[in-house]
């Protein structure tokens, strides 16, 4: 049986970085983009997914367990910050960012073998 994709069972980034990005990313200003009304303004130039700043931070469109069963409500829509963070192995290379959101979770690193076998993306 095939297994997930380990990011279908993490979302500990989500849940430990801000995600913020240009402003103009954002569906008021870019048709098809970020869903503005998910975000809030960081300074002059960006803008952040609610939820990601602060001491617990949790980005309002995700849903799910971390560690679990995830899920990001606005996949297609996300913004180019979240599209470039690799997850670990990935991409054939680690990631210490990665590694570090899912140990503040409790989780061990992903592994190269985590990328095997997997079933499509969310
Ligand atoms: S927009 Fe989606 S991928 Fe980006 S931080 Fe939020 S839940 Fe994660």
């Amino acid at each position: 049986m095939k297994a997930p994709n380990p990011c279908l069972t993490c979302g500990a980034c989500c849940a430990f970085y801000r995600a913020s990005f240009y402003w103009a990313e954002a569906d008021d200003a870019t048709p098809g983009g970020v869903p503005a009304e998910l975000t809030t303004k960081l300074d002059d130039f960006r803008r952040m997914m609610i939820g990601t700043s602060g001491s617990t931070p949790r980005c309002i469109a995700l849903e799910g367990e971390i560690g679990k069963e995830v899920r990001c409500t606005i996949y297609e829509n996300r913004s180019s910050v979240c599209r470039n963070f690799p997850a670990s192995w990935a991409d054939g290379k680690p990631n210490e960012r990665c590694d570090k959101a899912r140990a503040v979770w409790g989780l061990s690193p992903l592994e190269p073998d985590s990328w095997d076998d997997m079933t499509e993306a969310a």
